[in-house]
C-alpha cells in the first residue's frame, strides 16, 4: 500500500474522531449544565413544606399562599438553585408555580 495514501487515511480517521468527541461533548452540555431556581415554602402554623420552581417576584419571607393542609400561610423560606439532574434522583415532585 502506498504510504502516502495511508497517511492521509490516518489524517481522516483523526479528523473525524476529532468532530464525534467534539459533538458528544456538545450533546452532553443541555443535561450537565441545567439549573433551576427553587423556591420553598413553609407554613407559619404546622410547619408544612412545599417546593415549587421560582416564580418572578418571589422573595425570602414574602407571605405566599395558604397552606393544604392547616390553612395557615405561607412564607418563602429559601429561594436557591439546584441542578435539575441532583433533582430528579431525589425523586422531588415538581410542583408547578401558582
Ligand atoms: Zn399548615
Amino acid at each position: 500500500m502506498d504510504y502516502d495514501m495511508l497517511f492521509t487515511l490516518m489524517l481522516i480517521v483523526i479528523a473525524t474522531l476529532c468532530i464525534v468527541m467534539l459533538a458528544a461533548r456538545r450533546f452532553q452540555k443541555p443535561s450537565e449544565g441545567k439549573y433551576e431556581t427553587i423556591t420553598l415554602r413553609e407554613c407559619d402554623s404546622c410547619g408544612y413544606r412545599e417546593r415549587r420552581s421560582f416564580v418572578k417576584g418571589d422573595y425570602v419571607l414574602k407571605i405566599n399562599g395558604v397552606c393544604p393542609k392547616c390553612g395557615g400561610t405561607m412564607t418563602i423560606m429559601k429561594i436557591y438553585v439546584e441542578k435539575a439532574e441532583a433533582r430528579r434522583q431525589k425523586g422531588y415532585k415538581q410542583i408547578s408555580p401558582q
